[in-house]
């Protein structure tokens, strides 16, 4: 049967309310995209369930009926994850938010898989604790989402990404059955570890409903630092400088001159608009520790010809520096119709060239490109502003991007390091892995969804 026959809804108002299927266009369209651009699905039938039951449920439908199922999060994903795909009915877990529990003895947090990654860390900050993977939407994204694409953020460099930090899954099968993976225990080699192939497999595997997560002490001190320069090369330079001297900041990030430009149109912090590079650092811990570690880390940018080090008095200046780059998006969107960010990756001592080579790639076209990124990581967020409605523009975007590709790959870079493949970059993945590799990946998906009903067309064609 197909979704939209009455007696399928009928039975999926039955299982989540009838409140909770939305089916009327108006009621619908939101869920025909996510935040990638230019990318837009048939408008699918909505179900939002309450509870793992329900979720249960549903799937069982669809596995009896044949219709796929497209779980998202909040929408924000980068890469077309949550995008429907024909005759498919979409699992939208946003009612599922609650923090469950904190447990200050397991250093544990207990979630629903909707529940937002903000309200996650706010849950752990109130027993001194914190959640540390801060991806740029971690205000709107769900943690259900940042499991599946296993999500960075900011603090990558230091404290690793959604993988390192979850201990256990609840995760709804295709054929509706519950599987629980992993537990409270720090350590535990029972059998093959199960949970980490549904991190990052991008709701092609399961459906995640709950998320046992680790938590860390919340370092007691913090320094923010701010340098700007008159090359890539030179706050590159810094980074490997400030890795050499063995020291491991929470954050190194940084943009280029179009992005910094464009974040002071939007934030006016005051930046200098000469500048070729911004090199947002931080480090945090035991506070002895960070003041000897901040002043390290300005001596280290001054050495290599940081044209001014600002360091953050307190909190509130702190968090006016970082508005450079949390603001960096939003600042770029603002200025063409269309925004294409990518998040292709490289080893580290490779940033710099990289960055030159995008900005080649886009001017040989007569493209506007902005990057800014975790420079710490070698990940890049090239951004071209652009027009979708502009067929020309676009083929010269998607042949830059093209470039940009191939470069990366030739680097021993990665397509993606941490926007996930989706509909966006699965052309690329067979390139990047290899055929045995790929092949692999396949066999796993079949293995677990023979029938391909969860997120047909995602990550493979
Ligand atoms: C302004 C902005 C900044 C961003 N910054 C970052 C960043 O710093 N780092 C980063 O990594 N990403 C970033 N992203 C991308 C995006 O926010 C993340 O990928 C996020 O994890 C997606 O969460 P979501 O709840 O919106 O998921 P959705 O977009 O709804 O879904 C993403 C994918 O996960 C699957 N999925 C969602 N929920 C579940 C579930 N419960 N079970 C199984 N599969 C599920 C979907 O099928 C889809 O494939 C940013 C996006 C924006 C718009």
């Amino acid at each position: 049967m197909r979704v939209s026959d009455p007696a399928v809804l009928e039975r999926l108002r039955a299982i989540a309310g009838a409140a909770n299927v939305l089916t009327s266009p108006e009621d619908t369209l939101p869920y025909g995209f996510d935040g990638t651009a230019a990318l837009k699905g048939p408008q699918p039938v909505v179900v939002l369930p309450g509870s793992t039951e329900e979720v249960a449920a549903v799937v069982r439908l669809a596995a009896a009926e044949g219709i796929p199922v497209v779980t998202r999060g909040s929408g924000t994903g980068l890469s077309g994850g949550s995008v429907p795909s024909e005759g498919c009915l979409v699992l939208c877990l946003v009612r599922m938010d609650k923090v469950l529990a904190v447990d200050p003895a397991n250093l544990t947090l207990r979630a629903q898989a909707g529940a937002i990654t903000a309200a996650i860390d706010a849950a752990a900050q109130a027993h001194g604790l914190f959640y540390p993977p801060d991806p740029g939407s971690m205000k709107i994204s769900t943690i259900g989402g940042n499991v599946a694409e296993n999500s960075g953020g900011l603090r990558g460099l230091k404290y690793g990404v959604t993988r390192d930090y979850v201990m256990g899954l609840e995760v709804v099968l295709p054929d509706g059955s519950v599987a629980r993976l992993g537990n409270a225990c720090v350590k535990d080699v029972a059998g093959y570890s199960l949970k980490d192939l549904f991190i990052g497999s991008e709701g092609t595997l399961g459906v995640v409903t709950e998320v046992l997560l680790k938590l860390l002490p919340k370092p007691a001190a913090r320094r923010t630092m701010l340098a700007t320069y008159g090359s890539m090369e030179a706050a590159a330079d810094t980074v490997s400088d400030i890795i050499a001297a063995r020291i491991i900041p929470c954050t190194l990030e940084f943009l280029d001159r179009v992005t910094l430009g464009c974040v002071e149109d939007y934030a006016k912090i005051g930046l200098p608009r000469d500048c070729e590079a911004l090199l947002l650092m931080e480090t945090d811990g035991h506070p002895a520790a960070v003041e000897d570690e901040a002043r390290r880390m300005t001596e280290i940018a001054r050495a290599r010809g940081a044209r001014e080090v600002r360091v953050a008095a307190d909190e509130a200046e702190a968090a006016r520096l970082a508005t450079a780059r949390r603001s960096a998006f939003s600042a770029l969107a603002r200025v063409r119709p269309t925004t294409i960010l990518e998040d292709v990756t490289v080893p580290r001592d490779k940033l710099a060239a990289m960055v030159g080579h995008i900005a080649r790639a886009a001017a040989s076209r007569g493209l506007k490109v902005g990057t800014f990124g975790h420079m710490g990581d070698g990940n890049l967020h090239p951004t071209f502003l652009t027009d979708e409605r502009d067929a020309d523009e676009m083929a010269r975007v998607h042949d830059a991007l093209e470039e940009i590709v191939a470069h990366t790959l030739a680097l021993g870079g990665t397509i993606t390091g941490e926007h996930g493949v989706g509909l966006a970059k699965k052309a690329w993945l067979r390139r990047q892995m290899g055929d045995a590799s790929h092949d692999l990946m396949r066999s796993v998906k079949r293995a677990l969804d023979p029938r391909g009903l969860l997120n047909p067309g995602k990550i493979f064609d």
